[in-house]
């Protein structure tokens, strides 16, 4: 247990695991040193894995000892560690404030994905959604949101020479609506991309929203990262009720939004992810399929289909594999490229939609969930 004294001290230090390359070099020169240093101390945290400063060897003595003083390298803290049957690994995270957050790493072959939240909770309140039936309980700091890049390669002893690049790919996919805490977020996306860090491909690191338009046209003046968007329905009425933030901002204000960040990348032949997490009766319907083509004509976009992953507190249901499927053909039979999400992790919970909703209800999980989960969980502490 550290002090309060000890806490209070070690808060007020800047955590140089957040900073940008920018945000790095500004902080040397603020401490009247020369900025090149930034790219070294970048390079011992995110390619080396360091977190002692004293470690910093091509950092002379005098340098190191001010910087122990003024700065600290700190990790989130891992509260537990869960692996799944099918190689997914879930991690939770406390983060200040004492707010728990998840990540899981999904491996797929040649690549892995990084599901990384970013914030404790959401304020949307999607329906569907077990983070939104939490409230919103904080914004996550960019050094909680690399973080989780960081420990999911220290838990593989990924940053040992040799052990080649674990992640290939992120996903703003966790919980929490990435476009509500957007500074944060994209410096923490700015280091996924950057050579001294993780230098993860642009294409590769992926936000999702479930349309925050105001920040999503901000976003296209800073980022190039690949845009997922949470649609779920063809529709406004429903919509409305699915996703309550359509009220403000509905689908033909979202896709034109989407559009104006499409064409502002640089690179062509960029398509906005369309996600449609299908629910039972709700819109799953072949009928609403048809609906969706028509909405997204002439829109640049793949679809990916997420069957509704269930949760406590919830009443809908998953479709029917017949369900997903002829909703599939008839998007299939329109020209569009279609996924299926399958579901990883489940037994663990690691699936969409189902994280940190049993960290806050555990008791309520089914029987086959827990003992899956507890015969695998390493307690890190
Ligand atoms: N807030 C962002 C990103 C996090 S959610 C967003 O909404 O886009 C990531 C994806 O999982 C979103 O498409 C979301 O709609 C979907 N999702 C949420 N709950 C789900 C559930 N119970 N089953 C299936 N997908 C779900
Ligand atoms: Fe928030 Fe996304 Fe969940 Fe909606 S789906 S409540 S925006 S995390």
């Amino acid at each position: 247990m550290t002090s309060p004294v000890a806490s209070a001290e070690e808060s007020s230090r800047v955590n140089l695991l957040g900073l940008t390359l920018r945000q790095m070099e500004q902080f040397f020169l603020d401490i009247g040193e020369k900025k090149f240093r930034a790219r070294q101390v970048l390079k011992w945290i995110h390619h080396a894995g360091v977190t002692d400063i004293e470690q910093m060897t091509n950092i002379g003595k005098a340098l190191r000892e001010k910087l122990q003083k003024i700065a600290e390298v700190r990790p989130p803290e891992i509260v537990s560690q869960h692996d799944s049957s099918d190689g997914t690994r879930k991690w939770a995270i406390r983060v200040d404030g004492g707010g728990l957050v998840e990540s899981v790493l999904i491996p797929e072959g040649s690549r892995a994905t990084l599901c990384v939240s970013s914030q404790v909770g959401c304020s949307l309140d999607c329906s569907f959604c077990s983070t939104g039936k939490q409230g919103f309980q904080g914004d996550l700091t960019a050094a909680e949101i690399i973080g989780q890049v960081w420990v999911a390669l220290k838990s593989y002893d990924a940053f040992q020479p040799g052990n080649g690049r674990l992640i290939t790919n992120v996903v703003m996919m966790g919980m929490g609506e990435p476009l509500l805490n957007f500074d944060n977020v994209v410096a923490a996306m700015d280091l996924m991309l950057e050579d001294l860090a993780y230098g993860i491909s642009k294409r590769r690191v992926t936000l999702s929203t479930s349309g925050v338009v105001p920040a999503l046209d901000r976003l296209a003046e800073v980022s190039e990262v690949s845009l997922a968007v949470s649609l779920h329905a063809p529709n406004n009425a429903l919509r409305d009720q699915l996703v309550p933030i359509n009220r403000k901002y509905p689908i033909d204000v979202l896709l034109q939004s989407c559009r104006n960040y499409i064409d502002a990348q640089k690179d062509s032949k960029r398509v906005v992810t369309v996600e449609y997490t299908l629910i039972a009766g709700v819109n799953d319907q072949v009928e609403q399929a048809r609906e969706l083509v028509q909405l997204l004509r002439d829109f640049p976009c793949k679809i990916n289909l997420i069957p509704f992953n269930s949760f406590p507190l919830s009443n809908y249901q998953r479709p029917s594999g017949n369900a997903v499927s002829r909703f599939w053909q008839v998007l299939v039979d329109a020209g569009y490229i279609v996924t299926v999400r399958t579901t990883r992790g489940d037994d663990i919970d690691a699936a969409c939609g189902q994280l940190v909703g049993q960290v806050v209800d555990r008791t309520r999980r089914s029987e086959r969930h827990r003992a899956a989960a507890e015969a695998q969980v390493i307690e890190v502490r």
